[in-house]
């Protein structure tokens, strides 16, 4: 197991309310393209499966609460990129139309995850197709 080197966490918050499965500490989140991972600072390295599978409400509401951080980023994000399309900006918009798919992506991620682990499945299911993925 390798230590996280501080130059990777500087700069990113704590993902509030989530913390490591393993040593308990604060965990950093670390985005790609279509999915996400958490590591704290020994290293650990936990994704959305591993956290939403955490027997504790309280972590499945800091999901909750990141989801909604996250969806009113892509909207901002989806207004910029119309917003640029409509000017004719036409590389920019390109350029954000990407971001909000790649956060869709990361959105239905988590999602799924709370849904697989949820203690009341089905009947509440997250409207995953409104966020189909158009790009
Ligand atoms: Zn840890």
């Amino acid at each position: 197991m390798s230590t996280v080197p501080e130059s990777r966490i500087r700069g990113v918050e704590a993902a509030r309310g989530l913390t490591c499965p393993q040593c308990g500490e604060d965990v950093y989140p670390c985005h790609s393209a279509e999915s996400s991972v958490f590591y704290c600072r020994a290293g650990h390295r936990a994704g959305v499966n591993d956290l939403a599978s955490i027997p504790d409400e309280a972590v499945r509401a800091a999901l909750g609460v990141m989801l909604r951080s996250w969806e009113s980023t892509l909207i901002e994000l989806a207004t910029i990129a119309a917003d640029a399309e409509r000017r004719g900006l036409f590389d920019m918009a390109a350029i954000y139309q990407r971001q909000v798919g790649h956060l869709k992506d990361r959105l239905r991620a988590v999602r799924a995850a709370l849904w697989a682990t949820s203690p009341t499945p089905a009947s509440n299911a997250p409207a995953q197709k409104s966020l189909s993925a158009s790009s």
